[in-house]
């Protein structure tokens, strides 16, 4: 703070309290004017007394001078707002000097009279008057530091030398003892000074620290109250006041605290328990420290603790733990429950399981595991949207819990896997009617955002067989039966059996099998020949996958590409098929193609055009020579992108063959824009060839109709000779691929039916059958 004011003062001023100095000198303009009427009059009297020219000079200048100070006063009091510290001074200088010329005219006068009067009266009327002017300096002035002793040379050494002028030895004595009188003066203004500034400097400091004191209890977030001895409150904070909303009146200063306390509980917003411990914990002696944890009947929860003071007195301080227990709450829920569906989750699931097989232990009572999967709910997200799934998932759990008992628990799996858990006496088949109504329920169609969507669910049942069962076993099995319920189709349930714990085992095994198969392309190609219908030469080859299994021996390809499309392993899989495929047929004369089969996953899943131009540039075959065979399931599923695929696949003269048409959806519509090269009717239709008219009008047509559409046609499947004539006789097919002329060979066995083929010795009877068309020609 400056340094302001008085310089030879020792104190330092700070500059707010200098400026109040200041301001209080100026306060007080009636005594002011009183004084001055005084001794105005005083000197009228004298001037009267006297009827001297120089005592009316003093009669009008005195009012004259006091008149302006009392101006002065009001001037500086209509500006005491804006005062600064430099204007603060500058006021402290004009008021010194105001006084100062008052005091001396005041001196002055008392000299003139001595000096040009012999009038005791008159001296004694001007001493008196001047003398007690003097005095009220000390009274009046001492805040002005130094500035009293100029005030008393200003009026002393006039008053010194109207004694010198009265001349003789003893009134020269009276300014001897006025000298020593002024000392007196100004050491008593000094000392009130200095006690004064003492006084307000440490006011000032206590002040602060009220203030800080005050700003630091009342921005803390707790509540904080003291409690003196008497159990009255003496201090208490803003959080506290905000935290009664209401009451705060009372923990103002001086108020009871048990009144509070009682009022609380008269309020019903404090339990009266709770009050108690509260009033206990204050009055108590012997503790030191008391916590205690309170909950309003809003449901905030407080926490208390009382701190006991030396004196007897306590201090408060309360925590709203409303907030941070809410989010722990948040916390244990969120570790509990699903967000969508608000169900249990699945933790919460084991940890209930494991509870109740304890306590199954010899009870009549068992425990039994639902695992409900719903059936294409991937087809309402992707469809309607996720939060349309979310909403389907919610109403799923409200229709589940239609058929819980309270004593179930219902939880939500994962995904659209949900869990039901049972502790009853419920018979298996009693379960079972309960697990196809929940079926039936979950099947019925869901309203969404106006929108309609339908799942179906698939349940697997599991029964905690003996005491021995535990948690993993009982889920593992409630799984394995799901697994089974979703094996059969939609909208099934299955129980748990042994041997689907059997057939699982076998799966694991087979899967390890099969991924140790896929990384070192232990899969072996096999080749069938496909003939020209009117050549009877073979014209292809269609690569075929084999896996030789050292224990199992040959598992057939229906078998095990499940698995490799399951394992994720379907893009290495064909693209070794690929490379086998396309490197083998490279070896052949230039005329015979190569068709390789592709599933629908791997057209999903993977870039087929950069792993075709890969193969085809691994084995160096021309991509004329080799024929992708594709399902239909694949085009439905994946229409614009897959056929833009193709496109480019054809382009690049690669021939696209439609596999097993007639077994699926079979649409004509969509082999009209379909990029494709040949139609390969399933072998499902050959069977009635030789004796059924409708089935081979069947295929004839079928056959003429693709044909007409600019596509080459082959049928599968060719077992018999006869088969082969009735074929041959309908003229619209122009492949043959079958058993009569080839099963599946190894790579070093195509050479061998090449050979048979150029000796046309391929198809038996060829000759023999050849030969009646020729005798009817
Ligand atoms: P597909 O594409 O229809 O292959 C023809 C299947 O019919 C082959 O069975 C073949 O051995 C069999 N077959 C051929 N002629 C006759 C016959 O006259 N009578 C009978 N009953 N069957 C005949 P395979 O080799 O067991 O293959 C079964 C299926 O596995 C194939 O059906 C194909 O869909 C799939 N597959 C085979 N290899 C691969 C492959 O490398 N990749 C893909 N994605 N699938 C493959
Ligand atoms: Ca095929
Ligand atoms: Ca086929």
């Amino acid at each position: 703070m400056d340094r302001i004011g008085n310089k030879k003062s020792s104190q330092r001023l700070p500059a707010d309290l200098y400026i109040g100095l200041v301001n209080a000198l100026f306060q007080d303009r009636n005594s002011l004017i009183m004084g001055s009427a005084a001794t105005t009059l005083a000197a009228i009297v004298v001037a009267i007394h006297t009827s001297g020219w120089w005592a009316w000079g003093f009669a009008f200048a005195l009012p004259l001078v006091a008149a302006w100070r009392v101006r002065d006063f009001s001037v500086h009091n209509r500006a005491v707002a804006w005062q600064t510290a430099i204007t603060a001074s500058y006021w402290e200088k004009r008021y010194l000097l105001g006084t100062s010329i008052f005091l001396n005219l005041l001196g002055t006068w008392t000299c003139a009279t001595y000096y040009l009067s012999n009038n005791e009266f008159v001296h004694t009327m001007a001493l008196i008057t001047t003398v007690s002017h003097a005095l009220g300096i000390a009274t009046r002035n001492f805040t002005v530091g130094n500035g009293s002793r100029t005030q008393l040379l200003a009026v002393g050494i006039p008053v010194v030398l109207a004694f010198v002028f009265a001349g003789g030895a003893y009134p020269l004595l009276i300014p001897l003892i006025l000298v020593p009188l002024g000392f007196f003066i100004a050491g008593s203004a000094a000392r009130l000074r200095n006690t004064f500034l003492q006084e307000m400097l440490e006011h000032r400091r206590a002040m602060q620290i009220a203030q800080r004191f005050d700003a630091s209890i009342n921005n803390m977030p707790h509540g904080l109250c003291m409690i003196n001895s008497d159990g009255k409150v003496a201090v208490s904070n803003e959080a506290l006041k905000q935290m009664l909303g209401g009451f705060e009146n009372y923990v103002s200063v001086g108020a009871l605290a048990n009144d509070l306390i009682a009022a609380l509980v008269r309020q019903n917003i404090l339990v009266a328990a709770d009050g108690a411990r509260l009033c206990d914990a204050i009055l108590k002696k012997n503790d030191s420290r008391t916590h205690l944890s309170l909950n309003n009947t809003k449901g905030n929860t407080f926490e208390v603790t009382i701190q006991r003071m030396e004196n007897d007195g306590a201090v408060l301080v309360v925590q709203d733990f409303t907030e941070r227990r809410n989010a722990q709450r948040a916390i244990e829920r969120l570790a509990k429950f699903d967000p969508t569906t608000g169900l249990p989750n699945r933790s919460q699931f084991e940890q209930r399981l494991s509870e109740l097989l304890l306590l199954s232990k010899g009870s009549a009572q068992r425990v039994s595991v639902l695992f409900i999967d719903l059936d294409d709910f991937k087809l309402v997200n992707d469809t309607l949207g996720h939060a349309a799934g979310d909403d389907v998932l919610r109403t799923v759990a409200s229709r589940m819990r239609n058929f819980a008992s309270s004593a179930d628990l219902i939880a939500r799996w994962g995904g659209d896997e949900f869990a039901l858990l049972k502790f009853d006496d419920t018979l298996e088949i009693e379960l079972c009617d309960m697990a196809a109504q929940l079926i039936h329920a979950l099947s019925a169609p869901y309203e969404v955002d106006g929108m309609t969507a339908v799942v179906g669910a698939s349940i697997g049942i599991a029964i905690a067989a003996n005491a021995k069962e535990d948690a993993a076993s009982i889920l593992k099995h409630a799984d394995l039966a799901l697994y089974a319920a979703k094996g059969a189709g939609r909208n099934n349930l299955r129980v748990f059996q042994s041997e689907m714990d059997h057939r699982a085992q076998l799966r694991r095994v087979l899967e390890l099998d099969v991924r140790e198969a896929v990384e070192n392309s232990a899969f072996e190609v096999f080749f069938q020949p496909l003939l020209s219908i009117n050549s009877d030469q073979i014209i292809s080859f269609e690569a075929l996958a084999r896996w030789r299994h050292p224990t199992r021996g040959f598992v057939p390809p229906t078998e095990f590409i499940p698995f490799v499309e399951n394992l994720g392993l379907i893009e290495p899989f064909t693209n070794h098929v690929l490379r086998q495929a396309c490197l083998a047929c490279a070896d052949w004369p230039n005329d015979i193609r190569i068709a390789v089969n592709l599933s629908a996953l791997y057209f999903q899943c993977c870039d087929v055009l950069e792993n075709v131009e890969s193969a085809l540039l691994y084995s160096g075959l021309a991509p004329e020579r080799l024929e992708l065979e594709i399902t239909e399931n694949l085009v439905l599923d994946n229409r614009p992108s897959t056929i833009a695929a193709l496109n480019i696949l054809r382009a690049r003269g690669i021939r696209i063959a439609l596999d097993d048409f007639g077994t699926g959806f079979s649409s004509f519509s969509y082999l009209l824009d379909l990029p494709v090269d040949k139609v390969k009717i399933d072998r499902s239709f050959v069977a009635g060839l030789v004796n059924d008219d409708r089935a081979r009008s069947l295929v004839d047509s079928l056959a003429r109709l693709i044909g007409r559409l600019g596509m080459h046609v082959t049928l599968e499947g060719v077992e018999t000779m006869e088969q082969y004539e009735k074929v041959k006789g309908f003229g619209s097919i122009d492949e043959v691929q079958g058993y009569l002329f080839s099963k599946p060979v190894e790579q070093d066995q195509v050479a061998t039916l090449l050979l048979r083929s150029a000796e046309r010795s391929l198809v038996p009877n060829v000759l023999n059958f050849k030969k009646p068309s020729l005798a009817r020609a």
